[in-house]
């Protein structure tokens, strides 16, 4: 009795022990990436099974691409990028023989005809979805949605805010719903008696918008604070395995929205708080990141250090990251916690 007694104990300090060196095994870290933002969204595409893509074209911004994530779920597929004129060799791969339909997002001032004829003289319908602005093009976009399925739910982003809006791009994939630019006043969207997402801080975000709707509001302090509320509210504590992209260069969580629909996407900086991260077991960026983030993602025990700041001597705040706009043309950035910057306001162009 009591020698088995003692090896079932021997036998539950081994499975503890194994048990715990498995938590510990390295993260499987891996990269969705290809030379350039054309190739990278082709290589996501090759992820998926389509016989439709979307094109947007991200060279000035992303608003156009922003409303383009409920129809990438609806219609199953891919966010392609183009250029106005002409259709970039890793983005004209994809759209191979088995593709029939093609919508193109935006007017003839983003995507050319030029390039809407090339498809059609591949026998590729094309749909063009496009306003007068960016925010009447997200209602298109809707319109279009509405075809495939009833709307109930929406997501209300400021049109001219791209950064917080991104977020919630995965999340409109996984539930096709319209994600509706606005100018942060007012919805041109009817909104009444919806489940309205509202994306954005009251800096961002009129706390009166679609206030006859059943309303949630993501409001973070900055981009990286509103992308882990919207991820721990729809994903949270379920995901295992997780997409990161760079919180400065959101082109490729936008392609990357469609293959992450159900994990979710964690914006990443070199500053940013990456205790989410912690239990992963794998890890797939979107897009090369850094290598200093890359080994900030390989040794995620130390996630939980300070948030690293920048800023130069003169200056009156703290910005996130050096690449900072505003940083341009300063030749002396120093970086440090928050205290150590002495500034008590963060940047408006980077936070
Ligand atoms: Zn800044």
């Amino acid at each position: 009795m009591k020698l088995k007694k003692l090896l079932f104990i021997t036998l539950s300090i081994s499975f503890i022990l194994i048990a715990s060196i498995f938590s510990n095994a390295q993260i499987n870290l891996s990269q969705l990436a290809g030379a350039d933002r054309y190739e990278t969204a082709g290589k996501i595409a090759d992820k998926l099974n389509y016989d439709t893509v979307i094109l947007v074209n991200s060279d000035n911004s992303l608003a156009d691409g922003l409303s383009a994530s409920g129809l990438a779920g609806v219609t199953n597929s891919p966010i392609l990028l183009t250029q106005k004129n002409s259709i970039p060799k890793s983005t004209e791969q994809r759209i191979n023989n088995n593709v029939k339909n093609t919508y193109i997002i935006g007017g003839t001032s983003a995507i050319s005809d030029t390039v809407a004829n090339i498809l059609k003289n591949k026998n590729i319908n094309v749909t063009r979805l496009e306003g007068s602005d960016r925010i009447q093009t997200s209602l298109n976009v809707a319109k279009e949605i509405s075809k495939f399925k009833t709307i109930d739910k929406i997501a209300l982003v400021n049109g001219y805010k791209e950064a917080d809006a991104m977020s919630i791009s995965p999340v409109a994939v996984k539930n096709n719903f319209p994600v509706i630019l606005t100018d942060g006043k007012i919805s041109l969207y009817n909104t009444k008696n919806l489940r309205t997402y509202v994306v954005g801080g009251s800096s961002v975000m009129s706390e009166s918008i679609a206030s006859d709707s059943d309303k949630i509001v993501f409001a973070g302090t900055d981009r990286f604070d509103t992308n882990k509320k919207v991820f721990s509210y729809f994903y949270g504590s379920s995901v295992n395995d997780f997409y990161v992209a760079n919180g400065y260069k959101l082109v490729d969580a936008l392609t990357g929205s469609t293959v992450a629909k159900d994990n979710g996407i964690i914006f990443v900086d070199g500053g940013s708080d990456k205790s989410v991260l912690k239990n992963a077991t794998s890890i797939t960026t979107l897009g090369y990141l850094d290598n200093s983030i890359v080994s900030q993602l390989q040794n995620l025990d130390n996630a939980n250090t300070p948030k690293i700041v920048y800023w130069v001597s003169g200056g009156s705040v703290y910005h996130s990251t050096k690449d900072c706009p505003s940083l341009q043309r300063s030749k002396n950035i120093y970086s440090g916690t928050i205290e150590e910057s002495k500034k008590t306001r963060p940047c408006k162009d980077c936070f």
